[in-house]
């Protein structure tokens, strides 16, 4: 067995050069053998990283005109579009989804440094001329200085890339920490950054846990976190980050249900509950883990969806796999936990996915496909966000009694109709309490130009992640009003000003 190759920080555009006092083992999920050991970040450090990430904001590029960024921008892009493969691979090793997901994860990041390069006019204020006689006003944007990005595991390069060429674009200085469980998809990105000519400072990466968080989410000089995880952990990091000034957007956890109607193509709808419930061992935060058969389909539509789960292959995602395995073996277990939590609850287990071969070596975190049936509310396995590779089936027998769950649940991710009435599909885009509604579509991420983001528990904040609601988050608005005098003069006058 190889020894695990040191993982560190990336301070002032280099390899942190100290020696960590605390470390945390790196795995490959398909052959459970440890890969990496990587450095953990201590308070002091992180107050170190974000002092030079201050000064690199000051001196570099709060400043740099928007030529030069867009400069950067479009060698990044360049940069990150040559190399996506070697960085699917870097996922695929450390997070374990097979390899063409690890690529479409990279190439949906892409997508938003393709937004970002357009900075020149998404920064454009307005102009209003002779607003009250001889007087103009205009709208800036401006740069806020550091700020922290702070990621799940479960897209090691697509979440931080929702955030950081934004932010780079709008002038600020970021420090990122990501996952202490996949951490090198961030580096090998930073590492672009820096041959794309961002001047050393403006991008740090630190790695580390709660110590390297709390200490983000309480520096003085870091004015706004964008975090995606768990969702106790984005309300504990939205409640701190706030009572520390600080404006923060705290992407939360999931439940995301499908409903499918009886007039639904039910072949479209069965594919679209494997792909959703199963790509990326369901650790995607738009994953389907519910899905609401509305009466008389719920037979059919399981037939077809069992017929499609026998022809998946599982195991190690360098191999052409169709599913790779979860992403530690504690949560493998927590997962695996939840078949007989679901059995004992009165749930039927139509596909038991600890049976059967995984096409992988060694020692790997496996969890096949599973399949529950006469799933109801109050059971845990559709209380709680699994976030593994279970679908549970709810036989609803009303459109009414399938949007009344959705809208209960505390989660308002994301939610998809399969329908062919677009009266149904339209009365559903209006009714339900979600922040991201597919139709026909089970996952609808949004494209970088529009935003992501859930409702309810899904986020804490007002502001969605990319698009112009990223640009908004990532500035702050100046409004300058001037007047170049006349000859004249106005004299003293105390009363408010008003417009003439
Ligand atoms: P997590 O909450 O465990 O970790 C997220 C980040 O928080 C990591 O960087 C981690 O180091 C840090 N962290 C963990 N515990 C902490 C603590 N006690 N104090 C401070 N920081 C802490 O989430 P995860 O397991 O990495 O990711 C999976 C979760 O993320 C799922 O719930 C999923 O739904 C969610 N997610 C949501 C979205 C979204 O857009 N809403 C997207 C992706 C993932």
């Amino acid at each position: 067995m190889s020894t695990p190759t040191r993982i560190t920080h990336l301070i002032n555009g280099a390899a942190w050069e100290g020696t960590a006092e605390r470390t945390s083992p790196v795995y490959n999920p398909a052959t459970g053998a440890q890969t990496g050991v990587l450095d953990l970040a201590s308070t002091d450090l992180v107050d170190e990283i974000v002092r030079g990430a201050k000064a690199a904001w000051q001196n570099e590029w709060q400043n740099a005109s928007l030529t030069k960024r867009t400069q950067v921008l479009f060698t990044f892009r360049e940069l990150l579009n040559a190399k996506k493969e070697e960085i699917g691979a870097i996922i695929t090793s450390e997070h374990g989804k097979v390899l063409s997901d690890a690529v479409g994860e990279v190439t949906r990041g892409l997508e938003v440094a393709e937004f970002a390069c357009g900075i020149p006019q998404l920064l454009k204020g307005g102009f209003s001329e002779n607003v009250s006689t001889r007087v103009d006003v205009y709208s800036i944007r401006q740069s806020l200085g550091v700020v922290a990005v702070i990621s799940p595991f479960n897209f090691p390069a697509m979440v931080p890339l929702w955030f950081v060429p934004i932010a780079i674009a709008c002038g600020n200085a970021v420090v990122i920490k990501p996952s202490e469980k996949d951490p090198s998809a961030v580096n090998a990105v930073a590492a672009l950054w820096k041959e794309a000519g961002l001047p050393d400072g403006v991008l740090n990466v630190v790695h580390g846990d709660k110590e390297a968080v709390d200490a983000l989410l309480t520096h003085p000089d870091v004015k706004a976190v964008s975090f995606v995880g768990s969702t106790p952990i984005a309300k504990y990091v939205y409640e701190t980050g706030t009572a520390h000034g600080k404006r923060v957007q705290a992407l939360g956890g999931a439940k995301n249900h499908m409903l499918v109607l009886p007039d639904a193509d039910l072949d479209l709808a069965a594919d679209a509950a494997v792909n959703a419930g199963f790509g990326s061992a369901g650790e995607r935060c738009m994953a389907i883990s519910a899905l609401l058969a509305v009466e008389p389909i719920a037979d059919d539509l399981i037939s077809k969806i069992t017929d499609r789960m026998g022809k998946l292959v599982t195991g190690d995602g360098t191999r052409g796999s169709d599913m790779g395995p979860l992403v530690t073996r504690e949560h493998a277990d927590k997962v695996t936990s939840y078949l007989d939590k679901g059995v004992d609850a009165g749930a039927t287990l139509v596909v038991d996915g600890r049976e059967g071969d995984v096409d992988a070596d060694g020692e790997g975190f496996f969890l096949k496909p599973t399949l529950f049936d006469n799933v109801t509310p109050g059971m845990p396995v559709y209380d709680d966000e699994i976030f593994g590779p279970v679908l549970s089936v709810v036989r609803v027998q009303s459109y009414d009694e399938g949007l009344k769950l959705i809208n209960d649940n505390p989660y308002g991710n994301g939610t998809a109709i399969f329908t062919n009435d677009g009266g149904a599909a339209r009365r559903f885009q209006n009714e339900v309490e979600v922040g991201m509604v597919g139709i026909n579509v089970p996952i609808p991420v949004p494209m970088a130009y529009f935003s992501f983001g859930g409702w309810k528990n899904s986020l804490f904040g007002d502001t969605h992640a990319h698009g112009m609601e990223g640009v908004h988050f990532f500035t702050r608005g100046k409004v300058v009003t001037s007047r170049w005098l006349d000859p004249s003069h106005g004299g003293l006058n105390l009363g408010f000003p008003q417009n003439t």
